[in-house]
């Protein structure tokens, strides 16, 4: 076992037993179940998605968990662990994307982009409880969205299968929270499995669930939160996105994923300005990471993936400039004591790293980070060991 610090935000105690006693105590009865759906972490794969790339996320052991109850009419209560308020929203409130703001919205929007998919959303009151980190790039907005997902179509009785919601949590995300994110965080979400990793194209959103069974290998996934405040990353977001798209313009191809790694060589040559081809150099580098990977996990050969991860690091780091100080040095740090690979995880200028380590080193590897930490002035990291956990479920 590994010494955890708790996440930032995290109440004590088990999730689903807060979701449970949350609802009683807002509500004054028990719920009628409970859904819960986990944060994740992209094991590789990054500012690949947008580029009609692949990704191979994970789903986190952490997880947000919805108690949730009935009500009669079109009338929907949400209470969270993280405000005071409860929040109460009717028809005409949802149907206006805007309307019901803050965290709620997220809530809102999934009963919004059901109601316009054409689904009558039985009223409800909610619950939520969450061990997922809020805004650290675990992505505990899809882990909210999924698990409200999960609870409204189970109470409603709704026919919508799993490969469906994804769209429509994403849907909920982009259109009523006005947070413009890609399909990987609700994929993840909603459709991992326990002991897997999540193989999905971007542009055909197909997925296959490939092994990655970090226990018969001895190993651990340490995610570590860089604590960095997130610089500018919208307005670095944008024009990572702009390059790629005028890149794809210049080389005459739909997306970037199109240009081949084999022909990396003469597409560079054909592009003038060195910043450009260096976005160009980590896209198609990146894909061909994520294809390698998941070749070795298919042959059962993970502990090999971790030169990839740091590979994939360095090409965020120096070709598409997406890491800060306190991330590089987590993962130098992480390398030194003897990570097999590490990486920064999410969309960048903050969040997390994930290092892959033996299991029995996990707390060594911590440590030597949180030291480096300390030797630069930055705030304490905290870190927790991950397993790959299942999706969306109803629990008992
Ligand atoms: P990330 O997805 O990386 O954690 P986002 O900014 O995308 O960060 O989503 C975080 C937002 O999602 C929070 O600010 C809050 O509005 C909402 N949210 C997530 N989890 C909860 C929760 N348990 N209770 C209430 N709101 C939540
Ligand atoms: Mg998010």
């Amino acid at each position: 076992p590994v010494a955890q610090t708790a996440p930032p935000g995290a109440a004590s105690g088990d999730v689903a037993a807060r979701a449970a006693v949350g609802f009683h105590a807002g509500y004054g009865e028990p719920p009628a179940g409970r859904w819960a759906a986990p944060g994740r972490a992209n094991l590789i794969g990054e500012h690949t998605d947008y580029n009609d790339g692949f990704v191979l996320p994970f789903a986190l052991t952490l997880r947000t968990v919805v108690a949730a109850a009935p009500q009669p009419g079109e009338r929907w209560t949400v209470r969270s662990e993280l405000s005071a308020e409860a929040v109460e929203f009717g028809a005409d409130e949802v149907d206006e994307p805007g309307r019901v703001t803050g965290w709620a919205a997220y809530v809102a929007g999934v009963v919004w982009a059901l109601r316009e998919a054409g689904y009558d959303v039985p009223g409800a009151r909610l619950a939520i409880a969450s061990d997922v980190p809020v805004g650290s790039g675990l992505s505990s907005s899809a882990a909210i969205e999924a698990a409200v997902l999960a609870a409204l179509v189970d109470l409603g009785g709704l026919d919508l299968p799993a490969e469906k919601q994804p769209r429509l949590a994403q849907r909920a995300e982009n259109a009523y929270v006005g947070a413009p994110t890609g399909i990987m965080d609700q994929s993840a979400a909603i459709r991992c499995r326990e002991g897997h990793a999540l193989f999905l194209d971007c542009r055909t959103e197909a997925v296959e669930h490939i092994p990655f069974d970090l226990d018969a290998a001895g190993l651990a996934v340490l995610v570590i939160d860089s604590r960095a405040p997130h610089r500018h990353a919208d307005g670095e977001y944008a024009s990572r996105r702009a390059a790629c798209e005028r890149a794809a313009s210049l080389l005459g191809v739909p997306a970037l994923r199109d240009v081949p790694v084999a022909d990396l060589d003469a597409a560079l040559a054909r592009l003038d300005d060195d910043e450009i081809r260096r976005r160009v150099r980590h896209v198609v580098t990146e894909d061909q990471r994520v294809l390698d990977t998941v070749d070795l996990l298919r042959a059962g050969r993970v502990r090999e993936i971790g030169p990839l991860l740091t590979a994939s690091h360095a090409s965020m780091r120096d070709d598409f400039e997406i890491t800060v100080p306190e991330i590089d040095t987590a993962v130098e740090a992480a390398l030194a004591a003897g990570a097999l690979g590490a990486r920064m995880t999410g969309g960048g200028f903050g969040g997390c790293v994930l290092a892959l380590v033996d299991a029995d080193h996990a707390d060594t590897v911590a440590r030597a980070v949180t030291h480096a930490y300390a030797d630069r002035n930055f705030p304490t990291p905290t870190h927790v060991t991950v397993l790959p956990a299942p999706g969306a479920t109803r629990l008992a």
